[in-house]
């Protein structure tokens, strides 16, 4: 999912072009902008840290864009493509090194594990077809 400061940022095609030459298929993709409300569901396993509502607040402050991808080891693969959480200890090459502005700020989430990127994708694409 590239978030509001990427996408605001007009960096959404480089991001884009930047997954494809790792390897990704592009599954599912679509530019939508949450309330509040529905990034805070994205989001209810931070439900409990200090910055859940500053999350949710950012993450609802501007159009995103979420994907499904497809890839060989994809989930461990993709988080060594956008890099550390925080850019400042983000690898150089990076998604987050390149693009995020801080560790709120991130320009991009990844799932963490296939599980978790099958709750996430169907949150966004449930219903719809895929090829
Ligand atoms: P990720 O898996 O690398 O995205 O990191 P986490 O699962 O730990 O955190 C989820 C998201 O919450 C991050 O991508 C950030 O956007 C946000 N986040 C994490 N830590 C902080 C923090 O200390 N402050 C703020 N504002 N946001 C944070």
């Amino acid at each position: 999912m590239i978030k509001p400061d990427a996408v605001a940022d007009g960096n959404t095609g480089a991001i884009i072009k930047m997954i494809e030459e790792a390897g990704f298929r592009i599954v599912a993709m679509k530019k939508v902008k949450l309330s509040a409300e529905t990034a805070g569901k994205f989001y209810e396993v931070h439900a409990e840290r200090p910055f859940y509502g500053e999350l949710c607040a950012y993450m609802s402050s501007g159009a995103i864009v979420p994907m499904i991808l497809e890839k060989d080891n994809a989930v461990e693969d993709f988080r060594k493509l956008i890099g550390a959480t925080n850019p400042a200890n983000a690898e150089e090459g990076t998604i987050r090194k390149l693009y995020a502005k801080s560790i709120g700020a991130n320009a991009i989430h990844g799932s963490d594990s296939d599980e978790n990127a099958g709750i996430e994708g169907s949150f966004f694409f449930a219903g719809t077809e895929q090829f």
